[in-house]
Order: C-alpha cells, then sequence, then structure tokens
C-alpha cells in the first residue's frame, strides 16, 4: 500500500496534487499519469484491485460482491489518490467504494426517484419543464458514485439500459422551438471522443432556437486530464456553453482539479457546481464552507445544493432535510453571497425541483413584511401603499 500521509480536515482548504508519481508502487511518467486513457485504462473495477490498495470492512467487501449487478465500481487513479487507505468514514471512499448498506431494502426508496422515465418524449430525451431538456448521451462515467440518481441505467450493469435514439431525439429538438435549453448528461458527456462531441454539439447548433447549450459532468473532478486544451478549444466553438461540475467535498478540489477547471474558464466557460448532500461527506456546515469557498478560488459558482434523492440504496448516504437547511443558513451572510447554493429537493416522482430556504421570512400581514436576518434580527417593510406603523422597527433580536 502507498504510504500517503492524510492531513487534518482544515488542510482541505488548500490545494494539493492528487498526483504522487506512482501507482501500485511502480513509478509512472508525468505522460502516462496525464493521459485521460491512461487513467481510464488503470480505473479500480475489482474486489481484488480494491483490496491490494485499501483495508476493506467486512461491509465494503460484501457491497463491492454486490455491486456487480447494481451499479458498477470503477474509480480513477487521480479520485483513488484521495482515499484514506484504512479509514472507511472518509468523505472520499464513502462516496465512491460501495457498501452491503446499498442493499437494504427501503420501501420509500425507488430506481428512478424523480420520474424521468415518464418524462421522456423519445428515449434518453428527459423534457420535464416548459423550454428547456436533459439529453442523456452516455451511460458511461469515469468513476460511480454509489447514490447515482440514474443508477438504472448509469454503468450498464444496473436494471436498466441506455439506448438514446439519437435521430428521433433530434427530430423532436428541431419540431419543439419551445426549447431553447439543452442539458447534455448521462453518464457523463465528456466520457465522448472529442469528435463525437463536437459532431453532437454543431448538430445541437444548427437548430436555432437552441439558445443555450450545458454539460453536466464530473470528469473535471474525477478526471481532469480530460480537460485538455483541445477539448476547451473546441467546446469554446459552441458558445454559449456552460458546465456544472459535480464536487461534494472540500478535498475533491486537488491542483489537478484546479487547474482544469480554469483551463474551461479561461475559454469562456461559465462553470457552476451541483453537490448532493450526503450522510458522512459534507453534511457538516464548517466542510461545506471550505467547499464553496474553495470552488470560487477555482472559478466555479456553487450553483445547486441537492437533497439526496430517494434512489434505492442511499438510506446510509441520506441525512435529513434540516441538515441542508441548516448549511444554507450557515452560509447567507455569513460569506460571499455567490459561495451560496440553492438546497433543492428534486420532488419524489417527478415534480422537478423545489427549492428550499431557511425562513427569513417572518410574517406578510396589512402592507407590512416582518424579516429576519443572517443574525436573526427583525426587521420591517412597509409596503409602498400601506400606512405608516405607528412606531419605529429597528433590529431587535428574535430568540
Ligand atoms: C435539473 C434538470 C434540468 C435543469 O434544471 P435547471 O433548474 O434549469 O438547472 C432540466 N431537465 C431536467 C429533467 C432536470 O432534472
Ligand atoms: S458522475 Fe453523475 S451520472 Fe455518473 S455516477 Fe456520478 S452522479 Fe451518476
Amino acid at each position: 500500500m502507498d504510504s500517503l500521509s492524510f492531513p487534518a480536515a482544515s488542510a482541505d482548504r488548500e490545494f494539493t496534487s492528487a498526483a504522487p508519481g506512482y501507482w501500485d508502487g511502480e513509478n509512472i511518467s508525468p505522460a502516462d499519469w496525464n493521459s485521460w486513457a491512461w487513467q481510464m485504462r488503470n480505473r479500480v473495477t475489482t474486489l481484488a484491485g480494491l483490496e491490494s490498495r485499501l483495508v476493506l470492512t467486512e461491509e465494503e467487501r460484501a457491497g463491492v460482491i454486490l455491486s456487480g449487478n447494481k451499479l458498477a465500481l470503477a474509480i480513477t487513479p487521480h479520485f483513488f489518490n484521495l482515499i484514506h487507505p484504512t479509514d472507511p468514514d472518509c468523505p472520499i471512499r464513502r462516496q465512491v467504494v460501495p457498501r452491503i448498506e446499498e442493499s437494504w431494502d427501503n420501501p420509500e426508496e425507488m430506481s428512478d426517484p424523480c420520474g424521468e422515465d415518464s418524462h421522456m418524449p423519445v428515449p434518453g430525451l428527459v423534457h420535464r419543464y416548459p423550454d428547456r431538456v436533459l439529453f442523456l448521451v452516455t451511460d458511461r462515467c469515469a468513476a460511480y458514485c454509489r447514490y447515482c440518481t440514474r443508477s438504472r441505467v448509469v454503468s450498464g450493469v444496473g436494471e436498466q439500459e441506455l439506448h438514446t435514439e439519437w435521430e428521433a431525439a433530434f427530430r423532436y429538438l428541431e419540431s419543439h422551438p419551445e426549447i431553447r435549453d439543452v442539458l447534455l448528461s448521462g453518464g457523463d458527456a465528456l466520457l465522448l471522443s472529442d469528435n463525437k462531441l463536437e459532431a453532437l454539439l454543431k448538430r445541437l447548433r444548427s437548430i436555432e432556437h437552441i439558445e443555450f447549450i450545458r454539460i453536466g459532468s464530473r470528469v473535471p473532478i474525477f478526471l481532469p486530464q480530460r480537460i485538455t486544451p483541445e477539448l476547451c478549444r473546441m467546446l469554446a466553438k459552441y458558445h454559449p456553453l456552460w458546465m456544472s461540475v459535480h464536487a461534494n467535498h472540500p478535498r475533491e478540489l486537488t491542483t489537478e482539479v484546479k487547474a482544469a477547471l480554469e483551463r474551461l474558464a479561461d475559454h469562456g466557460i461559465p462553470l457552476g457546481n451541483q453537490s448532493v448532500l450526503l450522510r458522512g461527506v459534507n453534511d457538516d456546515p464548517a466542510v461545506y464552507k471550505i467547499l464553496v469557498q474553495k470552488l470560487l478560488r477555482c472559478r466555479v459558482r456553487p450553483y445547486y445544493l441537492y437533497q439526496c434523492d430517494l434512489i434505492k440504496g442511499s438510506t446510509h448516504l441520506r441525512t435529513s432535510v434540516a441538515k441542508g437547511i441548516e448549511i444554507i443558513e450557515q452560509l447567507r451572510g455569513h460569506t460571499t453571497g455567490y459561495a451560496v447554493p440553492q438546497f433543492v429537493i428534486d420532488a419524489p416522482g417527478g415534480g422537478g425541483k423545489v427549492p428550499i430556504n431557511p425562513d427569513y421570512l417572518i410574517n406578510r400581514d396589512d402592507g407590512m413584511t416582518l424579516i429576519r436576518n443572517y443574525e436573526n434580527k427583525v426587521f420591517a417593510y412597509p409596503d409602498p401603499e400601506a400606512q405608516p406603523l405607528p412606531y419605529q422597527v429597528t433590529g431587535f433580536r428574535r430568540d
């Protein structure tokens, strides 16, 4: 096992490299390590591969054996180097190493928690909102997140297979002028070759009413080597093109990831982050604050914080909704507004994303709005038509 030393949590504030220059005790040339093909070829995908590098618990061993017909195991060397070798509670490890808890039966959990399948006019195209669609362009990812909301189709070993009907999808987009926004996801669109991705972008750009294209991808985090200058130059030809990345814990923002994100930003791609609230990973306001502040340093604007979907086998990773509200409450006002994501619940069964906010609105009666601020001080805002109050309200505490 590699003798990596793991710094204290506060060290997650700093950017550190995940490239030790060796893998399995062998020196790896920087050219190999920095090649995304090498990273993909050397992913950890088997129980033996995991056990030769980590001390697994019984729960993890059993989870790995089970993962073969649920959601595959795959971890890139880059991401693997962030895993603590002996601590099963490591926040990186909990996201990607399977556990037997994934087989727990919870009747509230579903294989399609957001009701996507019932909103697909064409296989692979989810049209839930009036003006935008989610386009599932591959079922593969660089590594697999154990809580993946799309694990029914992602990785190719689950309940269903993804059969995107490309021509039918393009025809649907062409014949629906109300669609002005296309979100490429999967799986992970950045695992397509540059050529394939470019053909897809070109086709979308040929449809005049599509104003806005975005890619939802965890590749910049799992596989920053994929963010080559060539890829960035190609993407920049299809602006306005935005990207949502997916980082959950500050340790994921390595020096390599930071460089990849900067390369994307340098090519004019606005970056957002979508994170999932996960027990034992980022359900701590102090940890989450480090994450969002570090994202801003990488020129990424925190976009959404998701309450973990009711996906089958996620009981051990989910938190209460109150935890998400607490995290937002401890950010808003206490740090840069740009650092505060919108907390959302993707409504179970298929209602779309619903914003959930701490209650800052105390009362809204008689032309008067009573609000509280981040310090819990109460203020009144009179509507323009309202009678003036017979008294002056200044900040007072509400406890
Ligand atoms: C999340 C999502 C979108 C994009 O939603 P925004 O709030 O615009 O980011 C679009 N379609 C589906 C089906 C989604 O789940
Ligand atoms: S990267 Fe996204 S699609 Fe892929 S396994 Fe993780 S959550 Fe699922």
